[in-house]
């Protein structure tokens, strides 16, 4: 491209220069990974607190300004130093806690000692998302001492367990964290070799649905045949949330369409388990079904137990329903809907109530613009092919609350991970050979935005 805003030479160079850092870079992952931030209340949040510190003198050897801000919440690292007068401010995201290893037998390595094997670097949070806060740090370093932007760090410490105090954080420090592109280094590519973009996170809302039919349990042998019980009334309604294919039936809620990918039947068998014979449900794409079309998920039931059940007509029974949302529903209108949903199909007159139980907003970027031109570019000066745009089925809110708090800015949601990384699982794993060439999107990336017309 002869209208290029860099010359192939400094593409090469930041390269070779990212090539040259990437045993420290490395070495300084291991070292975040050998600390285990599991941020989780049970666990002992001295290490959060040091992975806190860890991450905050990791910065400050850049030259960045840096303070842990705590608000309610686990620590959190802002760091920022200044770009050339006029050049555009990035913030770059990342979480230095992690998910609880489970239980170790599991794991093939220690899961806070990283190891190596077959070129992929093992240990929790070796990739979620120790590895995001290393891309960030390899980019500054890659600049070091020239930096072409301004870049402002935000390193969250409670990104698994709900991101609770980001909003009050956001409130109290965001206009230190007021930048015009932001980087949320969080999510994954979509195979090895092929680089992505997260543009669209599906929303949630989850509610718990409790049914009564009788003010206290009765002989089932004496009443049953005229008298319902709550289980089966419950059971009932909530066969009503799909039709006979598989696509959710609840009135009101929005479906969405993702991007055309390649993604066929097998592939989705064999990523998630699916057992030979079991149909896969629903219409549409197959992405269509797993990024933009809203789910409805029964994941607890409170009744009697198989094994202290009685001949009783069980007078009431609850369900807890998660509902993934198309990216730009909003969840409380999804709520309203459920809820009239709920009123409509409780069969016999049975009492319902439904309770909600957690909400979060999706997201939708607005993939198109200077800022999507550059990133786009600078994968592709990484990877050597053009990053794909990808949806993530899942809800990462942090997403939503920064979309919320800066509407100005671009929202670029990348990622370390790939689809063998195994987040949040045992033998969580980090492609190292991709790892690198993540940092050298990066470090071209900033490099674009300074060079970007102004
Ligand atoms: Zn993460």
């Amino acid at each position: 491209m002869t209208d290029d805003v860099l010359t192939q030479d400094q593409i090469d160079d930041l390269r070779t220069t990212v090539a040259g850092l990437m045993p420290g870079v490395r070495a300084d992952l291991e070292a975040l990974t050998r600390i285990p931030s599991v941020s989780l209340d049970a666990f002992d949040q001295a290490h959060v607190e040091a992975s806190a510190e860890a991450t905050a003198e990791l910065l400050r050897a850049e030259g960045l300004e840096v303070e842990i801000v705590r608000e309610g919440g686990r620590p959190a690292v802002i760091g920022h130093v200044d770009g050339p007068e006029g050049a555009p401010t990035v913030l770059l995201y990342a979480h230095h806690d992690v998910q609880p290893p489970g239980d170790d037998a599991d794991w093939d390595s220690a899961p806070f000692e990283p190891t190596e094997r077959d070129g992929r670097l093992y240990g929790r949070g070796a990739a979620d998302d120790k590895a995001g806060i290393m891309a960030h740090v390899a980019a500054l370093r890659a600049h070091a001492g020239r930096l072409p932007v301004g870049v402002t760090i935000f390193v969250e410490g409670e990104e698994e367990i709900g991101s609770d105090s980001l909003p009050t954080i956001l409130e109290r420090h965001g206009d230190k964290l007021r930048a015009d592109a932001i980087v949320l280094a969080d999510s994954t590519n979509w195979a090895l070799g092929e680089p992505a973009l997260t543009t669209t996170l599906r929303g949630l809302i989850r509610v718990v649905v409790t049914v009564t039919t009788l003010d206290h349990g009765i002989h089932s042998g004496m009443f049953g045949g005229a008298v319902p019980d709550a289980v089966t009334t419950l059971v009932r309604l909530l066969a009503t949330f799909h039709d006979e294919v598989g696509d959710v039936a609840v009135a009101g809620l929005k479906s969405g369409k993702a991007s055309d990918l390649d993604f066929d039947e097998a592939r989705l068998r064999e990523e998630s388990g699916l057992l030979d014979g079991v149909e896969v449900i629903g219409t549409g794409s197959l992405l269509d079904r797993i990024w933009a079309k809203p789910t409805a998920t029964v994941i607890g039931f409170d009744a009697p137990s198989v094994a202290k059940s009685s001949n009783t007509l069980v007078p009431t029974a609850s369900a807890k329903v998660s509902i993934r949302l198309a990216p730009d529903e909003h969840p409380m209108e999804a709520y309203a809907a459920v809820q009239r949903h709920v009123e409509a199909h409780t069969p016999w007159g049975a009492r319902v109530q439904v309770h909600l139980d957690d909400q979060g907003a999706g997201f939708a970027a607005d993939a198109h613009g200077p800022v999507y031109d550059q990133a786009r570019a600078a994968f592709t000066d990484a990877w050597g092919v053009e990053p794909v745009d990808i949806g993530v089925g899942g809800s990462i809110p942090f997403v939503a609350s920064f979309a919320e708090k800066f509407p100005d800015a671009a929202i670029l949601v990348t990622g370390v991970e790939d689809p063998d990384t195994r987040a949040h699982g045992a033998n969580e794993s980090l492609h190292l050979e991709e790892f690198e060439k993540v940092c050298v999107a990066e470090a071209v990336l900033l490099a674009r935005l300074g060079a970007m017309p102004r």
